[in-house]
């Protein structure tokens, strides 16, 4: 199939983004790395009448340190955040996962984050360390937490006329340790489970994708090994499981139970 016919507007600047996106309003559509939203458009699943492409916003293309945090702007693909030596070391696990060194060179961590499909790696990494979302319209900011950014499949927090401009991920702490690990068909292929966990001190966090619309986060204060079982027992009831052409219901909860003792170990020796 072929897209609906839109405009096309190169922006070369935020503002004639942001200018582009109030006038359109819900018509208009952000292209960044075109690598969800190509696919999306020739499948006629979105219709918008304007292409407003970033990429080409110098502003938005370098990644930069602020209050012990990971900034990173707009238009970074996931290839350069990877190929980063100072990396994030969950970011450097996931990422791998992440398709293909072509889509990443392409794909951007933003718009992974805009498209927020449920069983995307950086959505769930983002969950999992508390990053935020640096939203911007024309007349305004606003920063909101990754846990409430992601509202359900493929749906955030983000208005008419807003964009990301960047994300924010926490740097690492000495005392943190974390893992990742998933199962999809074939190595770059979207997870049908993802699973992610951090540890500091006798906390744990564990997030989960590719379950439910969101990534689902539990955390616990203190957890003995004896009861692991039954905590990830508990989770998995807990998650909104359902059968599709992929993965029945039951594949799912017993993979999250599986992958998530896998990366509690892993975070835990
Ligand atoms: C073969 C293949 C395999 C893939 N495998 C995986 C995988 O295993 N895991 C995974 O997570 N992804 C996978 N993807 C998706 C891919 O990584 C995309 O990069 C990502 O989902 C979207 O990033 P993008 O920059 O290409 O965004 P685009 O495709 O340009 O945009 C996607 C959506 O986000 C919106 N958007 C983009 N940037 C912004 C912004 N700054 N502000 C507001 N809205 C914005 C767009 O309007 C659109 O709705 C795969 C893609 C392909 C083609």
């Amino acid at each position: 199939m072929k897209p609906a016919p839109f405009d096309y507007l190169r922006a070369d600047d935020i503002s004639a983004a942001l200018s582009a996106l109030h006038d359109a309003g819900e018509d208009a559509r952000v292209l960044a790395g075109g690598q969800s939203l190509g696919a999306m458009l020739n499948m006629r699943l979105a219709k918008p009448s304007l292409l407003i492409d970033i990429m080409h916003i110098e502003a938005l293309g370098a990644i930069r340190e602020e209050k012990a945090a990971l900034v990173i702007p707009a238009c970074v693909t996931q290839e350069a955040l990877l190929r980063r030596s100072d990396l994030h070391p969950l970011l450097a696990k996931a990422l791998p996962w992440t398709g293909h060194v072509q889509t990443r060179a392409r794909g951007t961590v933003c718009g992974s984050i805009a498209h927020a499909d449920p069983s995307a790696e950086l959505p769930l990494c983002l969950a999992l360390l508390g990053g935020e979302v640096s939203i911007r319209s024309r007349r305004k900011r606003r920063t909101v937490q990754a846990a409430d950014f992601f509202r359900g499949m493929m749906l955030t927090d983000l208005r008419p006329g807003e964009m990301i401009e960047a994300v924010r991920i926490p740097l690492a702490r000495k005392n943190q340790r974390f893992a990742f690990t998933e199962i999809g068909r074939r190595h770059g292929d979207f997870a049908i489970v993802a699973v992610a966990a951090m540890r500091e001190g006798d906390t744990l966090r564990l997030t989960v994708g590719g379950v439910n619309d969101t990534p689902a986060i539990r955390e616990w204060a203190t957890l003995d090994t004896a009861d692991i079982p039954d905590a990830l027992n508990d989770l998995a009831w807990s998650l909104d499981a359902r059968d599709d052409l992929h993965a029945t219901a039951r594949y799912r909860r017993d993979l999250m139970r599986n992958l998530g003792r896998i990366v509690i170990e892993e975070v835990s020796s």
